[in-house]
């Protein structure tokens, strides 16, 4: 059937693979990815002939380390989310890869959606009790979404993108195997 497929496309199977991962050898791990298609990196896809394109992307990938282009989680439509001038956002993305690499992606999807979850609460609290953090995350947020622009700028993937560097140096302690054997050193 593969085969058909790429005759019929004229295109080689692998280059289909890219598009359709039902056709990849050996086949992917369904639950690294996400359970919705949505639009990725506007500058990686901008040479597609076939108009706007939507992908299966996997749980850790929120930045095109590339274009420097924040991504993720799915509920951004308008994606020219420009990480120019927030370079750490750009490495978080690479240090969620390495979580990935040491602790496989259940973990990782694990720790870094808890450690958004924790910031985004630390964020609710008052000022004087978050220090360094808390103001990143309000510089971060104002550039994300400038102030008196949020009907078209707000999004709760981009208040992630505030969050997202201590979330994933949090993410990497939660991810730690100290934190997997603690509860069986419980008396
Ligand atoms: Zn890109």
């Amino acid at each position: 059937m593969p085969d058909k497929l790429s005759a019929a496309t004229g295109r080689p199977l692998q280059h289909l693979a890219g598009a359709l991962p039902e056709l990849r050898t050996p086949a992917p791990d369904w639950k690294l990815f996400r359970h919705e298609p949505q639009p990725g990196c506007h500058h990686c896809t901008a040479r597609h002939p076939g108009g706007p394109v939507v992908q299966l992307l996997p749980h850790h990938r929120y930045v095109c380390t590339r274009h420097r282009i924040w991504i993720g989680p799915p509920d951004v439509t308008d994606l020219t989310t420009s990480l120019d001038t927030l370079p750490e956002v750009v490495h978080a993305q690479r240090q969620h890869l390495r979580i990935l690499q040491r602790h496989g992606w259940a973990i990782t999807y694990d720790a870094v959606l808890t450690a958004i979850l924790i910031c985004g609460q630390l964020w609710s609290l008052p000022e004087t009790e978050n220090g360094d953090a808390w103001h990143d995350w309000i510089r971060r947020a104002n550039l994300l979404i400038p102030p008196g622009t949020s009907e078209s700028t707000f999004s709760v993937s981009r208040l992630c993108a505030a969050v997202y560097p201590e979330a994933v140096a949090l993410a990497s302690r939660l991810a730690s195997p100290y934190w997997k054997n603690r509860p069986r050193a419980a008396p």
